[in-house]
């Protein structure tokens, strides 16, 4: 469904990928884990047309990304729901409103085919009962699932989520969890879940990329990459401080920065 080849970019010179290769299969869900900062949320830009790769290709679904805004870009984009951490609802709209806000903006479809496609999605996440809170009146978890409806009330072929486990209580990330894998079963979705978690993230995937050093560091099945022996792989599924990837921040030499100018 998507094809990562050779991929390089960086921030104002400072390198983040220095050749990326990934493939996400479809109807599978594929986790994309690697330590905060080592480039998920940038590769989600990637994929949907937010962020122009300074090298290399992205396709989706067998057509390079159109960069840049345009009706190619919009189309492949209704393809593809995307859940940030953030949730990101408006807050001024309930939650039917909120859920609704793509169709009325996407679509001419009339009001009665809208509350039908709407109720049918607030079921899915279970908050047909909710339609009519405000997100003030959310917890962080119904706030997810809701931003969950919203994200594939348009019936994408693929769905993206950022660190979708980030700040969930135990049972409201179980829940969450359970709806990732469901969704993608019964809709029939591709899935890419990007996350720092290695726990949960092996529990739902299908399969796994870990990235580090501005690459894909392993891949393969969860209970392979667990188990492997590779040093980049180990230190993070166990959790090291040390070892080959590194967490300092690119600076200058030590001694000579403690001396100072001069
Ligand atoms: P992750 O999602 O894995 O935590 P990101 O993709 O957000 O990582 O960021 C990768 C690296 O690029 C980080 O070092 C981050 O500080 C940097 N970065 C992210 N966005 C920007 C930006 N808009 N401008 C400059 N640097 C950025
Ligand atoms: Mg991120």
């Amino acid at each position: 469904m998507v094809e990562v080849s050779d991929v390089q970019f960086g921030y104002d010179g400072r390198e983040v990928f220095s050749g990326l290769n990934l493939r996400i299969p479809r109807g599978k869900v594929t986790v994309v884990m690697g330590p905060s900062g080592c480039g998920k949320s940038t590769l989600l830009s990637f994929i949907g047309g937010r962020l122009r790769p300074g090298k290399g290709s992205v396709r989706f679904d067998g057509d390079e990304v159109p960069y840049g805004a345009g009706e190619r870009l919009y189309a492949m984009r209704r393809n593809m729901g995307m859940l940030f951490q953030s949730s990101a609802l408006l807050t001024d709209l309930t939650v039917f409103e909120n859920v609704a806000f793509p169709l009325r903006e996407q679509t001419d479809l009339p009001e009665s085919l809208i509350r039908i496609l709407v109720l049918m999605k607030l079921e899915l996440v279970g908050l047909r009962g909710a339609r009519e809170l405000l997100p003030s009146s959310l917890s962080g978890g119904m706030a997810r699932r809701v931003a969950l409806a919203r994200a594939i009330v348009l019936d994408p072929a693929m769905i993206m989520y950022d660190e979708p486990f980030v700040g969930l209580d135990p049972i409201s990330m179980g829940v969450i969890v359970k709806l990732i894998r469901e969704l993608n079963d019964a809709l029939g979705l591709t899935s890419i879940v990007v996350t720092h978690d290695v726990r949960e993230g092996c529990s739902i995937a299908d399969y796994v990329y870990l990235l580090g050093n501005g690459q894909v560091i392993g891949h393969g099945p969860p209970e392979e990459v667990m188990q492997s022996e590779q040093p980049e792989t180990r230190q993070f599924m166990q959790g090291l401080p040390d070892g080959p990837v590194g967490y300092h921040y690119p600076a200058e030499d030590y001694l000579a920065d403690l001396r100072g100018p001069g």
